[in-house]
């Protein structure tokens, strides 16, 4: 313990630990405010390792943190890697599958210098029009028409739903968000954020998810009552729920 060496304070950057096969990488932040003995350990959706460990903390110390929790960062970093890997998988180009309302749709990729560009609803195909052959165009344009669409269609499933509910006086605002483990959320104040991937999950998976949140004008928490609303208006609600999980990574691939 009194070993000059082994008791050499941590000092924030990049470092690594071996276990097994691998070498486990990560970046150490010191935080003053940290309580002392406390290191967090976070793996960010990119795979990367954060340790944040108090001023004063070893440099032993935080290795030993790192080599005791090594088993569960090893298997996160690897589900960070291979949700990486499958949204790699969309590439932008014709022949792509997109989902909208449910249903599937062949991308069609049109590039054209000359027009302004574009995307519309064409028999089975969705059809983008840009001005040069770059994925981020692809990718921008159908974001922005899915956008749209869903303040569109979302807009009109709430004030339909809403219009049924008792407890629902006028239908509520609304906004969308990307958000990363929700199709929607209700804050305190009875404002409504709806995920725009959302539109593109089949009508009665879209009813479900705006529904839920009505319910939440009724009752904040996953209460008894607010079962007894849900089932109430949506007796089958969760085999549509377990469909919409089961497409959920589908959907949200960009
Ligand atoms: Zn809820």
């Amino acid at each position: 313990m009194t070993d000059g060496k082994s008791e050499q304070l941590a000092k924030a950057g990049r470092f690594s630990i071996r276990y097994g096969e691998d070498v486990i990488a990560y970046a150490l932040r010191l935080q003053p405010q940290r309580q002392a003995s406390s290191v967090a350990i976070h793996v960010e959706s990119s795979g990367r390792v954060l340790v944040d460990a108090p001023v004063g903390a070893t440099q032993t110390a935080v290795a030993q943190a790192v080599k005791k929790r090594a088993s569960w960062i090893a298997q996160h970093v690897a589900e960070a890697k291979a949700r990486l890997e499958h949204v790699r998988q969309r590439e932008y180009t014709s022949g792509e599958s997109v989902h909208y309302l449910g249903r599937r749709y062949r991308l069609r990729v049109k590039v054209d210098p000359a027009s302004a560009s574009s995307c519309r609803l064409r028999g089975g195909y969705l059809e983008v029009s840009v001005q040069r052959r770059a994925i981020q165009d692809v990718q921008a344009v159908m974001a922005a028409w899915l956008r749209h669409r869903a303040g569109e269609v979302l807009r009109e499933r709430l004030d339909t739903i809403a219009r049924r509910l008792r407890w629902v006086a006028v239908p509520p605002p609304m906004r969308l968000q990307w958000m990363r483990v929700q199709w929607g959320s209700c804050s305190p104040r009875g404002r409504i954020t709806l995920h725009p991937a959302l539109v593109q999950a089949p009508r009665d998976c879209i009813d479900y998810v705006v529904l839920h949140e009505l319910c939440h004008l009724a009752s904040h928490d996953h209460s008894p009552k607010f079962y007894r609303l849900l089932d109430r208006h949506m007796p089958g609600w969760r085999a549509v729920k377990s469909r919409l999980d089961g497409m959920a990574e589908e959907l949200l691939r960009q």
